[in-house]
Protein backbone atom coordinates (compact mmCIF):
# COMPACT_ATOMS: atom_id res chain seq x y z
CA UNK A 1 0.00 0.00 0.00
CA UNK A 2 1.06 3.48 -0.83
CA UNK A 3 0.65 6.20 1.42
CA UNK A 4 1.25 9.72 -0.40
CA UNK A 5 0.16 12.79 0.99
CA UNK A 6 2.17 16.52 2.32
CA UNK A 7 3.31 18.42 5.36
CA UNK A 8 -0.24 20.16 5.95
CA UNK A 9 -0.74 23.07 8.07
CA UNK A 10 -1.77 22.45 11.77
CA UNK A 11 -2.55 25.94 12.16
CA UNK A 12 -5.32 26.79 14.91
CA UNK A 13 -4.28 23.52 16.32
CA UNK A 14 -2.95 19.74 15.63
CA UNK A 15 -6.28 18.52 15.28
CA UNK A 16 -6.74 20.51 11.83
CA UNK A 17 -3.79 18.52 10.63
CA UNK A 18 -5.72 15.61 9.42
CA UNK A 19 -8.66 17.63 8.42
CA UNK A 20 -6.50 19.06 6.13
CA UNK A 21 -4.90 16.10 4.75
CA UNK A 22 -8.60 15.02 4.29
CA UNK A 23 -9.05 18.14 2.22
CA UNK A 24 -6.51 17.65 -0.37
CA UNK A 25 -7.02 13.90 -1.52
CA UNK A 26 -4.61 12.71 0.71
CA UNK A 27 -3.49 8.83 2.67
CA UNK A 28 -0.72 10.41 4.80
CA UNK A 29 0.53 13.49 5.96
CA UNK A 30 3.06 15.47 7.88
CA UNK A 31 2.51 18.23 10.49
CA UNK A 32 4.29 20.38 13.46
CA UNK A 33 3.48 19.51 16.41
CA UNK A 34 4.32 23.35 17.47
CA UNK A 35 5.45 26.21 15.94
CA UNK A 36 9.08 24.86 14.47
CA UNK A 37 10.32 28.75 14.41
CA UNK A 38 9.83 29.38 18.34
CA UNK A 39 11.76 27.49 21.85
CA UNK A 40 8.53 26.88 23.25
CA UNK A 41 5.13 26.41 23.19
CA UNK A 42 1.94 25.74 25.20
CA UNK A 43 1.75 22.29 25.91
CA UNK A 44 -1.08 20.12 24.06
CA UNK A 45 -4.51 20.90 25.36
CA UNK A 46 -6.61 17.55 26.36
CA UNK A 47 -9.18 18.37 23.87
CA UNK A 48 -6.99 19.55 20.87
CA UNK A 49 -5.13 15.61 21.93
CA UNK A 50 -8.82 13.77 21.39
CA UNK A 51 -9.83 15.91 18.49
CA UNK A 52 -6.71 15.23 16.90
CA UNK A 53 -7.62 11.01 17.36
CA UNK A 54 -10.99 11.08 16.98
CA UNK A 55 -10.04 13.18 13.14
CA UNK A 56 -7.27 10.59 12.52
CA UNK A 57 -9.77 7.92 13.21
CA UNK A 58 -12.38 9.38 11.06
CA UNK A 59 -10.36 10.04 8.21
CA UNK A 60 -8.32 6.66 8.45
CA UNK A 61 -4.47 7.79 9.34
CA UNK A 62 -3.17 5.54 11.06
CA UNK A 63 0.36 6.25 13.19
CA UNK A 64 2.59 4.75 9.77
CA UNK A 65 0.55 6.83 7.59
CA UNK A 66 1.62 10.54 9.49
CA UNK A 67 5.00 11.67 9.99
CA UNK A 68 5.41 14.39 12.35
CA UNK A 69 8.55 17.12 11.85
CA UNK A 70 10.58 18.83 14.78
CA UNK A 71 11.41 22.47 15.10
CA UNK A 72 14.07 23.68 12.60
CA UNK A 73 15.94 25.31 15.29
CA UNK A 74 17.02 21.83 17.11
CA UNK A 75 20.42 20.63 16.77
CA UNK A 76 21.47 17.58 18.32
CA UNK A 77 25.04 18.08 16.91
CA UNK A 78 25.61 21.18 18.71
CA UNK A 79 28.95 22.04 19.68
CA UNK A 80 28.14 24.10 22.87
CA UNK A 81 26.90 22.94 26.18
CA UNK A 82 24.45 25.33 26.12
CA UNK A 83 23.03 25.55 22.81
CA UNK A 84 22.94 20.95 23.29
CA UNK A 85 21.37 21.22 26.17
CA UNK A 86 18.34 23.26 24.86
CA UNK A 87 17.99 21.20 21.67
CA UNK A 88 17.88 18.01 23.69
CA UNK A 89 15.51 19.61 25.63
CA UNK A 90 13.74 20.83 23.08
CA UNK A 91 13.89 17.85 21.42
CA UNK A 92 12.34 15.52 24.38
CA UNK A 93 9.19 18.10 24.37
CA UNK A 94 8.86 17.02 20.56
CA UNK A 95 8.89 13.28 21.46
CA UNK A 96 6.54 13.78 24.21
CA UNK A 97 4.15 15.57 22.04
CA UNK A 98 4.08 12.38 19.71
CA UNK A 99 3.44 10.05 22.55
CA UNK A 100 0.82 12.04 23.53
CA UNK A 101 -0.87 12.30 20.18
CA UNK A 102 -0.13 8.61 19.30
CA UNK A 103 2.20 8.85 17.47
CA UNK A 104 5.11 6.58 16.33
CA UNK A 105 7.64 8.51 14.57
CA UNK A 106 9.64 11.68 14.80
CA UNK A 107 11.37 12.95 11.81
CA UNK A 108 13.96 15.75 12.57
CA UNK A 109 17.27 16.70 10.68
CA UNK A 110 20.11 15.76 12.46
CA UNK A 111 22.29 18.68 13.16
CA UNK A 112 24.75 21.13 12.56
CA UNK A 113 28.85 21.16 13.69
CA UNK A 114 28.34 25.21 12.69
CA UNK A 115 32.50 25.16 12.25
CA UNK A 116 33.06 24.70 15.45
CA UNK A 117 34.11 20.22 15.53
CA UNK A 118 35.03 17.95 13.22
CA UNK A 119 31.59 15.94 11.73
CA UNK A 120 32.74 12.91 13.38
CA UNK A 121 32.11 15.11 16.87
CA UNK A 122 28.80 16.02 15.75
CA UNK A 123 27.85 12.84 14.54
CA UNK A 124 28.14 11.21 17.83
CA UNK A 125 26.79 14.19 19.50
CA UNK A 126 23.89 13.29 17.51
CA UNK A 127 23.58 9.83 18.11
CA UNK A 128 23.82 10.87 22.27
CA UNK A 129 21.26 12.99 21.94
CA UNK A 130 19.34 10.62 20.45
CA UNK A 131 19.99 7.55 23.49
CA UNK A 132 19.61 10.59 25.77
CA UNK A 133 15.60 11.46 24.65
CA UNK A 134 15.04 8.10 23.54
CA UNK A 135 15.70 6.92 27.53
CA UNK A 136 12.96 8.93 28.71
CA UNK A 137 10.57 8.00 26.06
CA UNK A 138 8.38 5.17 24.97
CA UNK A 139 6.97 3.75 21.72
CA UNK A 140 8.15 6.79 19.50
CA UNK A 141 11.20 6.55 17.18
CA UNK A 142 13.76 9.03 16.17
CA UNK A 143 13.34 9.17 12.34
CA UNK A 144 16.73 10.96 11.06
CA UNK A 145 15.93 12.85 7.77
CA UNK A 146 18.97 12.64 4.84
CA UNK A 147 20.03 16.55 4.29
CA UNK A 148 21.13 18.40 0.99
CA UNK A 149 24.31 18.90 3.12
CA UNK A 150 23.98 23.16 3.14
CA UNK A 151 26.26 24.97 5.42
CA UNK A 152 27.52 22.64 8.18
CA UNK A 153 24.64 20.09 8.09
CA UNK A 154 25.26 16.23 8.86
CA UNK A 155 23.06 14.00 7.14
CA UNK A 156 24.06 14.37 3.10
CA UNK A 157 25.54 11.14 2.95
CA UNK A 158 24.52 7.57 3.98
CA UNK A 159 27.45 7.13 5.92
CA UNK A 160 26.18 10.05 8.60
CA UNK A 161 23.04 8.14 8.99
CA UNK A 162 24.18 4.64 9.21
CA UNK A 163 27.03 6.00 12.03
CA UNK A 164 24.52 7.92 13.73
CA UNK A 165 22.02 4.41 14.29
CA UNK A 166 25.06 2.41 14.96
CA UNK A 167 25.86 4.63 18.20
CA UNK A 168 22.46 4.65 19.32
CA UNK A 169 21.41 1.65 21.52
CA UNK A 170 18.06 1.06 20.86
CA UNK A 171 17.40 0.04 17.46
CA UNK A 172 13.89 -0.73 17.63
CA UNK A 173 13.25 3.14 17.65
CA UNK A 174 15.55 4.63 15.35
CA UNK A 175 14.96 5.08 11.62
CA UNK A 176 15.42 7.24 8.73
CA UNK A 177 13.76 9.53 6.46
CA UNK A 178 15.17 10.24 2.46
CA UNK A 179 14.31 13.33 1.10
CA UNK A 180 14.56 12.81 -2.57
CA UNK A 181 15.92 16.99 -3.27
CA UNK A 182 18.02 16.66 -0.62
CA UNK A 183 19.59 13.22 -1.54
CA UNK A 184 20.37 14.40 -5.58
CA UNK A 185 21.93 18.21 -4.28
CA UNK A 186 23.75 16.28 -1.99
CA UNK A 187 24.92 14.37 -4.83
CA UNK A 188 22.79 11.04 -5.61
CA UNK A 189 22.12 11.05 -9.20
CA UNK A 190 18.18 9.99 -9.32
CA UNK A 191 17.58 10.94 -12.72
CA UNK A 192 17.63 8.24 -14.48
CA UNK A 193 16.54 4.15 -13.70
CA UNK A 194 20.14 3.60 -13.16
CA UNK A 195 21.36 6.06 -11.42
CA UNK A 196 17.84 5.41 -8.82
CA UNK A 197 18.57 1.74 -8.58
CA UNK A 198 22.64 2.35 -8.18
CA UNK A 199 21.43 5.12 -5.07
CA UNK A 200 19.15 2.77 -3.59
CA UNK A 201 21.56 -0.27 -4.16
CA UNK A 202 23.79 2.19 -1.85
CA UNK A 203 20.95 3.12 0.66
CA UNK A 204 20.00 -0.64 1.41
CA UNK A 205 23.87 -1.60 1.81
CA UNK A 206 25.02 1.49 3.51
CA UNK A 207 22.23 1.76 6.58
CA UNK A 208 19.17 -0.43 4.93
CA UNK A 209 15.41 -0.91 3.96
CA UNK A 210 14.61 -1.89 7.09
CA UNK A 211 15.22 1.56 8.83
CA UNK A 212 13.08 3.15 6.24
CA UNK A 213 10.45 5.12 7.55
CA UNK A 214 9.34 7.74 5.52
CA UNK A 215 9.95 9.64 2.52
CA UNK A 216 9.68 13.33 1.33
CA UNK A 217 9.24 13.47 -2.38
CA UNK A 218 10.55 16.79 -3.58
CA UNK A 219 12.14 18.10 -6.93
CA UNK A 220 14.59 20.47 -6.95
CA UNK A 221 15.61 24.09 -8.02
CA UNK A 222 19.12 23.24 -7.36
CA UNK A 223 21.44 21.28 -10.04
CA UNK A 224 22.84 17.53 -8.74
CA UNK A 225 25.70 17.73 -6.14
CA UNK A 226 24.92 21.74 -5.82
CA UNK A 227 24.20 20.89 -1.88
CA UNK A 228 21.56 23.64 -1.90
CA UNK A 229 18.38 22.52 -0.42
CA UNK A 230 15.32 24.23 -2.48
CA UNK A 231 12.08 22.24 -2.97
CA UNK A 232 10.57 22.56 -6.55
CA UNK A 233 7.19 20.97 -7.37
CA UNK A 234 6.76 18.06 -9.38
CA UNK A 235 6.07 18.55 -13.49
CA UNK A 236 7.36 21.91 -13.39
CA UNK A 237 10.42 23.25 -13.73
CA UNK A 238 12.93 21.20 -11.40
CA UNK A 239 16.04 19.75 -11.87
CA UNK A 240 15.02 16.17 -10.99
CA UNK A 241 11.83 15.08 -13.12
CA UNK A 242 8.96 12.71 -13.35
CA UNK A 243 11.58 9.26 -12.69
CA UNK A 244 12.41 8.80 -9.51
CA UNK A 245 9.07 9.47 -8.40
CA UNK A 246 6.84 6.78 -10.78
CA UNK A 247 9.84 4.31 -9.84
CA UNK A 248 8.95 4.86 -6.23
CA UNK A 249 5.60 4.91 -6.25
CA UNK A 250 6.01 1.12 -8.36
CA UNK A 251 8.70 -0.38 -5.74
CA UNK A 252 7.30 -2.21 -2.90
CA UNK A 253 10.17 -1.37 -0.44
CA UNK A 254 8.37 2.38 -0.15
CA UNK A 255 5.01 0.56 0.80
CA UNK A 256 3.27 1.40 4.17
CA UNK A 257 5.29 4.02 5.06
CA UNK A 258 4.37 8.29 4.94
CA UNK A 259 5.41 9.46 1.56
CA UNK A 260 5.41 13.45 1.68
CA UNK A 261 5.37 15.96 -0.76
CA UNK A 262 7.26 19.11 0.89
CA UNK A 263 6.81 21.16 -2.45
CA UNK A 264 6.14 24.86 -2.32
CA UNK A 265 2.97 25.13 -4.13
CA UNK A 266 0.09 24.25 -1.81
CA UNK A 267 -2.52 24.57 -4.41
CA UNK A 268 -0.79 22.10 -6.08
CA UNK A 269 -0.81 19.25 -3.90
CA UNK A 270 -4.40 17.84 -4.62
CA UNK A 271 -2.84 17.29 -8.11
CA UNK A 272 0.89 16.43 -7.26
CA UNK A 273 -1.08 13.43 -5.19
CA UNK A 274 -3.30 12.85 -8.29
CA UNK A 275 -0.13 12.80 -10.42
CA UNK A 276 1.60 10.14 -7.70
CA UNK A 277 -0.99 7.73 -7.28
CA UNK A 278 -2.10 7.55 -11.63
CA UNK A 279 1.60 6.61 -11.78
CA UNK A 280 1.38 3.26 -9.67
CA UNK A 281 1.23 0.43 -12.55
ZN1 LIG B 1 12.43 17.02 3.84
ZN1 LIG C 1 14.54 20.47 2.36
Amino acid sequence: MKFIGAHVSASGGVENAPVNAQNIGAKAFALFTKNQRQWKSAPLTKESIKKFKDHCAQYEFAPHQILPHDSYLINLGHPEKEGLEKSRDAFLDELQRCEQLGLDRLNFHPGSHLGLIDEETCLKNIADSINWALNQTKGVTAVIENTAGQGTNMGYKFEHLAYIIDHVEDKSRVGVCIDTCHAFTSGYNLLSEEGFKESFKQFDEIVGFSYLKGMHLNDSKKDLGTRVDRHESLKSVGFIGMVPFELIVNDPRFDNIPLILETPNEEAWPDEIKLLYSLIA
